[in-house]
């Protein structure tokens, strides 16, 4: 499930991966991404066309360095990435303290003045989208005719006069996704889920795609609709094993529409409703796995669980929890979550998804991470 992955944007990949990989493989060194909205370019420079766009905690399989860009590969061509925003993979968990794969520090700005104006571009002939004022820091991406392009809360880019701001000294910190943010609104407690059984609870598990819509499509051409069912027999066995009862939206190759999987849900009396998924992108060192969820409070919650729990019980890079506005999780009415089990695109990922030992850990992790949402 993926917005950015197009068909054209497929069939570069496995050229890419037919072709080139064996020029680059040994040299390439994986870096993760530390900022939303990160453009990727045609070439070294902020004037380049830009091609594609990176979130936090994407990987790229970084090629060589020039004036301050890295080079990687996006839909199969050569692509280049502001290195300030990358760190080294090895240094992955939630701790960016790591030096960047440039010498150059990520700065950060404070403004220095009320009511500042925030543009499209930089001068005060550009569009005004929004104000900020005196105290309030940003991260500084680029700057030019003593004007900074800075990060905006929401990810995206505005431009703001030099002169109205600050530069801060020391590296920026990024905050992780996984932060527990306390909900008020508690869960019955239930003495069966402390005892480790999900007796007495309805799980909707929702496999994705199906018949007519195959989902992503991995090395090799193999369907997400195809990987899920695998997945999600494994699940059903271990959830009903620790006392569930489970509904599925659909337990054959059938296409139904994001519509009736949650008219199936909202019908049941449902006390978490869980797609499965596996994930895609162009670029190909683009490797792990999330859970998302749409609301905060027990969605959150849902998701921070599933996610943890997989965390512990699965091989594959775990990568965080993530907002999204899916219509499977907006139109539900109970609690919901989306789970992308790792990206067929990538050759490790697909690799390990298709061990039984993957699907194992995977139903291991769903099932203690519903008994421990319940349990909260
Ligand atoms: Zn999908």
């Amino acid at each position: 499930m993926n917005k950015r992955l197009t068909t054209a944007g497929i069939s570069l990949v496995l050229l890419f991966f037919a072709f080139i990989p064996a020029v680059h493989a040994d040299s390439g060194k994986t870096y993760e991404v530390g900022a939303n909205n990160l453009n990727v370019r045609s070439s070294p420079s902020h004037s380049a066309q830009v091609i594609g766009q990176l979130d936090n905690g994407d990987r790229v399989v970084v090629f060589q360095e020039a004036f301050g860009w890295v080079q990687t590969y996006f839909g199969g061509q050569e692509a280049w990435v502001a290195s300030p925003f990358l760190y080294p993979a090895d240094a992955q968990t939630s701790n960016r303290s790591a030096a960047p794969v440039s010498s150059a520090s990520l700065e950060e700005i404070t403004v220095t003045a009320t009511e500042v104006r925030i543009r499209t571009g930089p001068g005060t002939n550009h569009e005004i989208i929004d104000h900020t004022s005196t105290g309030d820091t940003y991260s500084l991406v680029q700057t030019a005719n003593n004007w900074n392009k800075i990060v905006l809360d929401d990810g995206s880019t505005g431009w703001i006069a030099g002169g109205m701001t600050d530069y801060n000294s020391g590296n920026n910190t990024t905050e992780t996704n996984m932060d527990s943010s306390s909900s008020n609104d508690s869960q019955p407690h239930n003495t069966n889920a402390a005892n480790g059984s999900l007796s007495g609870y309805n799980i909707v598990l929702d496999p994705g795609h199906g018949g007519k819509d195959p989902g992503a499509v991995g090395i090799g051409g193999v369907f997400e609709k195809d990987i899920i069912m695998n997945t999600v027999d494994n699940v059903v066995q271990k959830l009903r094993a620790a006392g569930a009862t489970v509904i599925l939206t659909r337990d054959s190759d059938y296409f139904l529409t994001l519509e009736e999987r949650v008219r199936l849900n909202n019908a049941n009396n449902t006390h978490a409703f869980i797609s499965l998924h596996y994930n895609a992108n162009p670029i190909m060192g683009i490797n792990g796995v999330s859970t998302h969820f749409y609301a905060g409070g027990k969605d959150r919650r849902l998701a921070t669980a599933i996610q943890s729990a997989l965390g512990q019980n699965i091989s594959l890079y775990s990568r965080s929890i993530i907002q999204s506005d899916y219509h499977v999780l907006r139109e539900n009415s109970d609690p919901s979550v989306l789970v992308e089990l790792g990206f067929i695109t990538n050759p490790g990922d697909l690799a390990t998804t298709r061990t039984n030992a993957y699907q194992n850990n995977v139903a291991d992790g769903i099932v203690q991470g519903l008994v421990n949402y319940f349990n909260e």
